[in-house]
């Protein structure tokens, strides 16, 4: 870390200063610039907080060199990371995974035609959420453990590993032996607590971008999963908050060309959490393929119009099979130009 002093700072302030960075157990180096001294923060081994450095006299800002994760980035390990869901394989370079089903699971009826779709069509991986992170407590919660087996049995049925969010610690045990994969959603990101119990789960962990994360917070959440001893993490771009309004989020899909030279870690991508209308989804589907995402997670209800949650977002039937149909054109017409 090089902490930048005020153009005016005193010697003493710099002084005080160099005797913080020694008494964490640093070396400080002073590097005198033009109108300005940087302070070098030298002999750490990882990433260097600053909170003792934050509010001294003289100190403008910092500027961090060392990252706040490092099991996650190609830097300390270079080759693709590929995780098993069930059998099913996930990774940049691997074919892309579509992961399908509806947002919450509301009852065996239900689950049971979602999942008969969404096998049929062609999708890897099943999903349904039981324990429902929603903005109001008047809003359908999610059917609980009772849901969580339901996804167990319909899983079974139809032959697709599941996946399925976890909000508490006292979730994991019990999801982590019903289902593939535990998904710990945008909500949760940054809860330590959970992703430090998350991360001695012996079941892939689908890390959802938090809202409002940038991707720094976002690789460092996924770091505690890995250091905490599950190497088995995908993480999952759903869209973040911006000044616009006129969808639900904003889908970045920058990020998956990006992510994939920063992290071996595979990375999917979300567009039903991202953009919330039905019609447009496909469309980003489509892209996110092309821009090279390990995989896609969308909504899909028997009726959407009768869901019990995101019923505007779900592709259905008919929708998610159009799509598969027409996502299988894209990947001949993709596998061609990459031979070509
Ligand atoms: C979900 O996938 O069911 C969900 C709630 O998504 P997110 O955490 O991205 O909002
Ligand atoms: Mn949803």
């Amino acid at each position: 870390m090089l902490i930048v002093m005020e153009h005016n700072a005193a010697e003493h302030d710099i002084r005080a200063v160099v005797a913080q960075i020694e008494a964490q157990g640093y070396k400080a180096e002073s590097i005198p610039g033009g109108d300005r001294v940087a302070i070098g923060v030298l002999g750490n081994t990882g990433y260097v907080d600053e909170t003792p450095f934050r509010g001294m006299a003289g100190v403008r800002e910092f500027i961090h060199v060392t990252k706040p994760y490092k099991l996650v980035s190609r830097d300390f390990h270079p080759e693709d990371t590929i995780v098993e869901v069930g059998g099913v394989k996930i990774g940049w370079n691997q074919p892309p995974v579509m992961i399908a089903g509806p947002c919450a699971i509301e009852s065996r009826e239900q689950l049971q035609e979602a999942s008969r779709v969404v096998k049929e069509a062609g999708a890897s991986i099943l999903r349904g959420g039981a324990f429902k992170p929603r903005t109001g407590p008047h809003s359908f919660q999610g059917l609980g453990y009772e849901g969580v087996k339901i996804l167990s049995e319909m899983s079974k049925e139809v032959g697709l590993p599941s996946v399925t969010e976890v909000m508490r610690i006292d979730q994991l045990e019990m999801v982590a032996k019903y289902s593939d994969c535990l998904q710990i959603g945008a909500r949760n990101m940054q809860n330590f607590d959970l992703l430090k119990e998350a991360a001695k789960i012996d079941k892939p962990i689908l890390l959802k971008r938090g809202m409002s994360a940038t991707l720094e917070e976002f690789l460092a959440a996924a770091e505690y999963l890995l250091a905490g001893g599950n190497p088995n993490v995908i993480l999952c771009e759903r869209g973040i908050r911006t000044f616009e309004r006129a969808l639900r989020n904003t889908l970045d899909l920058s990020v998956i060309p990006y992510l994939k030279k920063v992290t071996h870690l595979p990375v999917i991508v979300d567009p039903s959490h991202a953009i919330g209308v039905r019609d447009i989804i496909p469309h980003l589907v489509k892209a996110a393929i092309v821009v090279g995402a390990a995989g896609v997670m969308v909504e899909v209800h028997p009726k959407p119009a009768c869901a019990l949650c995101d019923g505007p977002q779900s592709l259905n039937p008919e929708g998610f099979i159009k799509m598969m149909r027409e996502l299988k054109i894209l990947q001949i017409a993709l596998d061609t130009g990459e031979e070509g």
